[in-house]
């Protein structure tokens, strides 16, 4: 019989049992666990537990005979209930506390990863390439696509130009309350969602598991058929639009032009490399523009990959790095998602997103919810714990590099040049968000002062002797000494305290 091949729950789509070279068995049976101490562990939330654990309960039934799908306290257990201590081949996991559990075992082969495009090797030979210098994500960007031929015209980028950044950088149409594009996909849920609802239901009431925010109608894919049907929707419909607001923000229209395929990609639903040639192929039959072509792929084959590489590259101690020395815990009302007791509208609103699904497109959670944890000091090891808990798409290897590196700024640059963090007038710019605001963007005094603006002229003073030395920050820090009320925004920044602004 062939080797048993275990499944993880974020290796779910069909490229995670292509036997061959680098994978399992052909016709190997297949062990899934659903392990139930990861619930008791962290308090998750509700609408990410139904989706993982639909996403699972829908492979399963997908497999059939071919699998044993057991529920256990934990991975050891499930493993004794299924295999015992018989021999088991499993890809790479895709968090440190997995592999070291995988690799603890006796009699498993781990096989190479799957679901992304670059081998690690491949990237620890490039980044060590580079000397010690800084590893730039815009250079590793442009060696995977030459190195895959993506979006290429031999050795030339296609449409000319290497990053189209600069026409990706739209503040929303002005007096819009929407983008105007076609709704994205959304699934119909099935008699396995409703199995699940029971469950949680069940398990909140008799075991004390707990969970944060609402689990309304399931919103994101839970099988490959919805996953491919959200990707194909995406790219016919809602991808000439993606690049030039990609960084624009609307009350009424979270999703904007955004694919919402994060989720997909990370059950391993959809594989990166059909995502980025399906966007191709729209732009080769002239269905999409170049622009908007080039910022979804540099998403999916610049970002997501680079994150994916420095979350093994940097090492263990990545995670406790804390180089601003911020301590403070999160509040409450953060913790709770509760939107409600909140004045700011901008974080009102994204809080509110939180909580109803489980996500918000990337400049919530960079420019106002991770901004805001910034400026405030609060403890980033607990910020990254948070939005892993919080976003359906979140998992330990996205969230070190983002949270740890590009949201907080605790590794003291090695993932970002600057610390991503702005006053109210960015967000005024590139949002509707400020109109209906208690406060003002351009007030950093006062009651009526930002929170944004006071926080970020506190944050930049506090820590002045840091940033003054970074070429891309010492500017605004100059900027400090053309405040004649520097001690009142102090004073402003601090009577905030930790309530809700
Ligand atoms: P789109 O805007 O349509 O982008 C396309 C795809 O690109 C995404 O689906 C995603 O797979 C990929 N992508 C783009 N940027 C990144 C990135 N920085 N890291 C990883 N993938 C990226 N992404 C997650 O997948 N999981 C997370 O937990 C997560 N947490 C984040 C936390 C912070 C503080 C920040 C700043 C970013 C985070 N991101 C995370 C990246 C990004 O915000 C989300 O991937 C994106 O918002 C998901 O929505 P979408 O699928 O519509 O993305």
């Amino acid at each position: 019989m062939a080797t048993p091949h275990w499944l993880f729950g974020d290796q779910l789509g069909p490229h995670f049992l292509a036997a061959g070279e680098g994978g399992p068995e052909h016709g190997a049976p297949v062990v899934m666990i659903e392990a139930r101490s990861v619930f008791r562990r962290r308090r998750f939330h509700r609408a990410k537990a139904h989706l993982v654990l639909s996403a699972m309960r829908h492979r399963a039934a997908e497999l059939g005979d071919r699998v044993r799908y057991v529920q256990a306290e934990t991975y050891r257990e499930g493993l004794r209930k299924t295999v015992g201590d018989g021999p088991l081949t499993v890809h790479h996991p895709t968090s440190r506390a997995a592999l070291r559990l995988v690799s603890a075992l006796p009699g498993v082969t781990v096989l190479p990863a799957r679901g992304f495009l670059v081998p690690h090797g491949d990237f620890g030979a490039w980044a060590d390439g580079h000397g010690g210098q800084r590893l730039l994500q815009e250079d590793f960007y442009r060696w995977v696509r030459r190195g895959h031929g993506i979006l290429m015209d031999g050795d030339a980028p296609a449409g000319g130009r290497w990053n189209h950044d600069h026409d990706n950088r739209e503040p929303p149409p002005k007096g819009a309350r929407t983008l105007g594009v076609p709704a994205p996909y959304r699934p119909r849920e099935s008699e396995v969602d409703e199995e699940v609802r029971h469950d949680l239901d069940r398990w909140e009431r008799e075991e004390g598991i707990r969970f944060v925010g609402r689990d309304g109608p399931r919103l994101f894919p839970a099988t490959r058929r919805e996953a491919l049907a959200a990707l194909h929707r995406f790219v016919e419909r809602r991808l000439t639009g993606f690049g030039p607001y990609e960084d624009a923000v609307l009350a009424a229209d979270p999703v904007m032009s955004h694919s919402l395929l994060s989720s997909s990609l990370n059950l391993g639903l959809l594989d990166p490399l059909e995502c980025v040639a399906a966007a191709e192929s729209a732009w080769r039959a002239g269905a999409a523009p170049v622009n908007s072509v080039e910022g979804f792929v540099r998403q999916i084959a610049g970002w997501r990959e680079y994150v994916w590489q420095l979350y093994w590259y940097f090492g263990e101690d990545y995670r406790g790095r804390n180089a601003l020395g911020h301590h403070a815990p999160l509040p409450e009302w953060f913790l709770e998602l509760d939107a409600d007791a909140v004045t700011a509208h901008c974080l009102a609103t994204t809080l509110a997103q939180v909580r109803d699904t489980g996500w918000t497109h990337h400049i919530p959670r960079l420019m106002l919810l991770g901004s805001h944890a910034l400026q405030r000091g609060w403890d980033p090891a607990a910020v990254t714990d948070w939005f892993h808990r919080c976003f359906v798409d979140g998992y330990d290897w996205v969230m070190l590099p983002n949270v740890v590196g590009m949201s907080q700024y605790a590794d003291g640059g090695r993932m970002t040049t600057k610390p991503y963090t702005s006053g109210g007038a960015y967000v005024h710019r590139m949002s509707d968000l400020c109109g209906p605001c208690a406060y003002r963007p351009t007030d950093r005094v006062g009651d009526r002062a930002c929170p944004f603006t006071a926080g970020y002229w506190a944050f930049l003073h506090r820590h002045r002797a840091r940033l003054s030395g970074n070429p891309r920050m010492a500017r605004a820090v100059q900027g400090l000494d053309r405040l004649s009320d520097l001690d009142e925004v102090l004073r402003t920044e601090s009577r905030r305290g930790d309530g809700p602004p």
